[in-house]
């Protein structure tokens, strides 16, 4: 098995690192990662200079790119053989709910997905993020998972885990995404010029952590599993607009 590794904390980042070392025990691995922290890059992709790829060290390649760039460069031009598999992360703090919309690491497991690979995006959920280990066995746990039952088409799995040691986890749920309160407002500031500034701030808390969300799941310390598609159809509204047309 040949995995490809990517992530939105820079190639360095920790969580990658221990991901690959998890990994590597079970796969070929190749990194193409962002050569700086790309978070909240969302499915960008870079359309008006060229992306530079760097090699930093055997199978190891870091790109001026978004996450998004680094997974399609990899398996468009990059990697001699594709890949079985997509693995992003791990990110340093949790990707629930609406941060999906937002997040580097799960886009680059959903570009792996577009060009037609199984993929999965990890999370360390916490504001300090210390157990990078904890998580990147949960990644090869889910692995070797995978590779026996394949997801359906156009599913990622979005995977968040608590920060703490492996003995402490609680165990695996099936979640659905929670919602965030609205974002707190921008810090507006005025640069050393006298010119207004803004500085996006850090995300609200969660609205809502209902049972079956996966913020309740890490809340409750289980590892949270939600299967993701990129399809935002509102069927249930298609009815309603075909109605104005008329
Ligand atoms: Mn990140």
């Amino acid at each position: 098995m040949h995995i490809l590794l990517s992530n939105d904390d820079g190639y360095n980042a920790p969580g990658l690192m221990a991901l690959q070392e998890a990994i590597a025990h079970i796969a070929q691995v190749t990194i193409v990662a962002p050569d700086r922290n790309r978070s909240g890059a969302s499915n960008s992709l870079t359309l008006h200079r060229p992306v530079r790829c760097h090699r930093m060290a055997e199978h190891v390649y870091a790109t001026d790119g978004t996450p998004t760039d680094c997974v399609h460069i990899a398996l468009t031009a990059l990697l001699e053989q594709p890949p079985d598999m997509v693995v992003s992360g791990v990110n340093a703090g949790a990707n629930l709910g609406d941060d999906v919309i937002y997040s580097g690491t799960v886009a680059a497991a959903m570009e792996g997905r577009f060009l037609g690979l199984p993929a999965m995006a990890v999370s360390l959920a916490s504001h300090t993020p210390t157990h990078f280990a904890t998580a990147a066995r949960v990644a090869q746990t889910l692995v070797r998972r995978l590779q026996t039952e394949p997801l359906p088409a156009d599913t990622i799995l979005n995977v968040n885990v608590p920060d703490r040691p492996w003995e402490q986890l609680q165990g695996y749920a099936a979640s659905r995404l929670s919602r965030r309160h609205r974002t707190a407002p921008v810090i507006a500031d005025h640069d050393p010029r006298g010119l207004p500034i803004y500085w996006i701030g850090p995300v609200a808390n969660m609205e809502e952590a209902d049972p079956g969300t996966d913020s309740h799941a890490v809340n409750h310390g289980l590892v949270s599993i939600t299967p993701v598609h990129v399809d935002l159809t509102r069927y249930e509204a298609l009815d309603r607009i075909a109605g104005w047309l008329a």
